[in-house]
């Protein structure tokens, strides 16, 4: 027993020795600049299918990677104009992330005489007949009853919408949320990286949350412009649970309105596709009956039978060529 337990000890040694042997020929390894094995170090990288990191460069970069994503806080201050400049994340922070509303909303919530009191309310379109801002104390009592489907938005045309974009008409408080349908005060003109990829991940949060809990949530959406121009350059969006003082759902952010692929005109509403977006192919669905293609997320494609769906991946311009139309409601 005794020499067993002798034995194990040095083999337990020996181990540990060869472990820091290998630990700092690792960390030699990975961090020399000797140019023979910094060389060695690369081409091991590049089979790995990393490029050669250059760290000096790479520090506060961020790849604008397709995940839903938030960059740190920003020291911007948007009531003071100060918009954030997208730089690949599909919002930022506000704020810290900190929730904080109007007095109107804590006031007309009933957060303060006890009294809950779930309400929406749609601030009137300003001069230049743009959005101002939607908030609410949202709940199931604000939601669309369980079944109903969204109504029609197309009549609606907000500020700085051009046919043929690929324009969104993007809630400010999500239909999910409000049983809003075309409501002009409450539709602004997005891109689907805004509305889709940017603040659906959040309205889905707070929709769950609140069929999980049925709890309530503050919640504001607010438009910001640059100066006179007519499309939004974002979107904030502040949101906090009530009746968990903010454990459940806590964010306040500003979302991109912003299109990876193309420039936007935000006092025209033209969107100047890149060549390569034109090259690049994406998801459609077409309905094979009437030969109209759609985004995979329009409602029409929900409404459409399994039989005439068919999913594609093509550029827009094949499909057209084709000879199928472009969708009136999502204008793909
Ligand atoms: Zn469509």
């Amino acid at each position: 027993m005794r020499e067993t337990g002798n034995k194990r000890n040095t083999h337990k040694k020996s181990t540990l020795a060869l472990l820091l042997v290998l630990l700092i020929a690792a960390a030699f390894f990975v961090m020399s600049d000797t140019p023979f094995i910094k060389g060695a170090r690369d081409a091991l990288m590049q089979k790995l299918g990393y490029e050669a990191i250059d760290q000096s460069a790479e520090e506060g970069e961020d790849d604008g990677s397709d995940s839903g994503s938030a960059a740190k806080a920003g020291s911007f201050d948007l009531e003071a104009g100060e918009l954030p400049e997208w730089e690949g994340n599909h919002y930022v922070q506000v704020n810290d992330g900190v929730p904080e509303f109007p007095d109107d909303v804590y006031e007309r919530a009933g957060i303060n005489s006890g009294k809950l009191t779930p309400f929406e309310y749609y601030g009137s379109l300003d001069d230049l007949g743009r959005c101002t801002y939607a908030y609410g104390c949202l709940g199931e009592e604000t939601m669309p009853p369980e079944g109903q489907d969204r109504g029609d938005i197309s009549s609606v045309h907000p500020s700085g919408w051009a046919k043929a974009q690929n324009w969104e008409r993007c809630h400010l408080i999500a239909w999910a949320l409000s049983d809003e349908n075309a409501n002009p005060s409450n539709l602004v003109t997005g891109t689907h990286y805004l509305n889709y990829d940017g603040m659906r991940p959040l309205e889905e949060e707070v929709e769950h949350y609140i069929w999980n809990t049925g709890n309530h949530v503050l919640y504001m959406a607010k438009p910001w412009f640059r100066d006179d121009e007519l499309v939004p350059r974002g979107v904030q969006m502040i949101a906090r649970s009530v009746e968990d003082k903010g454990k459940g759902i806590s964010f306040n952010v500003y979302c991109f309105n912003v299109t990876p692929e193309a420039e936007i005109n935000y006092k025209t509403g033209i969107v100047t596709t890149s060549e390569q977006a034109v090259q690049d192919a994406r998801t459609y669905v077409i309905n094979t009956r009437s030969g109209v293609f759609h985004y995979p997320t329009c409602d029409g494609v929900k409404e459409m039978s399994e039989h005439n769906k068919k999913t594609v991946t093509a550029t827009r311009t094949e499909l057209t060529s084709q000879g199928y139309t472009p969708c009136g409601y999502c204008e793909p």
